[in-house]
């Protein structure tokens, strides 16, 4: 080597170690400037998220920072590749891993805090005052809010069926909410776990306001009414919906979601379709559900439904908190931006939760499953190249004692071919 090449060689060395030492000082200081002045141009004037405050805030310098208690460990959740799927359709099939909302462990955190912060600004929850927050719930918005109600110096009182499973009642328990599972029953009645939280909301604040016996409940009663409740739809409106655009760039062709209350699928809706209007947004529904003749032909009916044949549950399938045979105000919300609908029978859930473990090692409960067998449809429905972005709501062990112990064990199975999911049929 000649005197000149070392001389060359060691500049270069020297710029590196120059250039990597400016850029490590450089990479926080450019994160703040881009963050000041994200602060300095505030909300767009129409009140929404503007498109480029959206992107900034993906913009962050290392790990997390440091949060307020469990409501800080709420949104921002992974948009992961489904990597299995994404290959066997030739669409690039993404998944919000919803079930690292690290207070009640689902997407239903998103809406709870949203809850209980509308209601704390509208004068009707003071915390530690002795007020109550009541919820009819399948079991994930309970959660959050039994949760959160501690977080923030609250008691909770869940009510609902008595068919989920046993292991969502426990765990409010746990979090040291008063639990009331009831037998189903429909919404007319006022035996349905809806009605029951409402009526016993209005119970506690008379209770306390009426009562002279010191026993009686202090506080108010607060009726979440997840349901009919705007803050859920707004809860995706300013979190789901903002944090799916930047994470990817703005760019996608279509967004798969079951319905529940239907926040998640309208909140989603209104916030995306303005800004991308060729995405198809597509609700992904379980059999026994209503919602899917609603969607595509404008009528609320299933035909598992038909007199004679209904069972005891709110819809008929082993799927937990998505389908529904009523327009709520949060689905009302939203519904004109609902393109389309692909109906999931229960063996095609089951078929895609064993998948999913199969192939990714993800696993998830059963609304999940309907999303992510919802997407594929959609996938092979728009043709190859096209990138479909869905909802993973929360974890598998919530569904151990139902829908997983219907869908076995997965076993060393590592040979399912995606027809096998496609063409699953329930076992006679
Ligand atoms: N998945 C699970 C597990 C749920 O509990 C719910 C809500 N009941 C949903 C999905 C549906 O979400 P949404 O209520 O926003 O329609």
């Amino acid at each position: 080597m000649t005197d000149h090449s070392r001389i060359y060689i060691g500049a270069a060395f020297l710029a590196g170690i120059l250039l990597t030492l400016g850029y490590k000082d450089l990479y926080p200081e450019l994160v703040r400037l881009l963050e000041e002045r994200r602060r300095r141009r505030g909300k767009a004037p129409n009140g929404h998220i503007g498109d480029e405050e959206i992107l900034l805030s993906s913009v962050r310098a290392g790990p997390p920072a440091i949060v307020d208690g469990v409501e800080g460990c709420i949104g921002n959740t992974p948009l992961l590749r489904i990597k299995s799927l994404s290959e066997a359709t030739g669409c690039e099939i993404l998944a919000k891993a919803e079930f690292l909302n690290g207070a009640g462990g689902s997407s239903k955190d998103r809406v709870a805090l949203s809850m209980i912060q509308m209601a704390e600004k509208e004068g009707l929850l003071t915390p530690h005052s002795g007020d109550a927050i009541y919820e009819g719930t399948s079991g994930s918005t309970g959660i959050s809010l039994a949760t959160l109600a501690r977080a923030k110096g609250y008691l909770a009182h869940i009510c609902m069926p008595d068919d989920q499973a046993r292991e969502k009642s426990d765990l409010l328990l746990k979090l040291g909410a008063i639990v009331d599972r009831v037998p189903p029953a429909p919404i007319v009645e006022t035996g349905n776990f809806v009605n029951r939280a409402r009526a016993l909301a209005q119970e506690h604040t008379l209770s306390s306001t009426t009562s002279n016996d010191p026993s009686a409940k202090r506080g108010r009663g607060f009726f979440a009414d997840q349901f009919e409740n705007e803050a859920n739809w707004q809860a995706h409106f300013r979190g789901t919906g903002p944090e799916i655009y930047a994470q990817c760039n703005g760019k996608l062709d279509a967004f798969v979601a079951g319905a529940g209350t239907g926040g998640t699928i309208s909140g989603v809706a209104l916030f995306l379709k303005p800004r991308l209007p060729n995405l198809s947004v597509v609700l992904a529904d379980p059999q026994g559900s209503g919602l899917y003749n609603r969607v595509r032909y404008g009528v609320m009916f299933d035909i598992k439904e038909r007199e004679g044949t209904r069972r005891r549950r709110q819809v008929d399938s082993i799927v937990e908190g998505i389908g529904i045979n009523r327009v709520t105000a949060n689905f009302e919300a939203g519904r004109e931006l609902v393109d389309d609908a692909v109906r999931v029978t229960d063996a095609q859930a089951l078929a895609m939760a064993r998948w999913l473990v199969e192939k990714d090692g993800i696993f998830i409960g059963s609304s999940s499953a309907v999303n992510c067998f919802a997407a594929v449809k959609t996938a092979l429905k728009l043709g190859p190249g096209h990138r479909i972005v869905t909802i993973l709501s929360d974890s598998g062990t919530r569904h151990l004692s139902r829908f997983w112990a219907k869908a076995g064990d997965v076993g060393g199975a590592t040979d399912t071919k995606l027809e096998d999911v496609l063409n699953a049929k329930e076992d006679a």
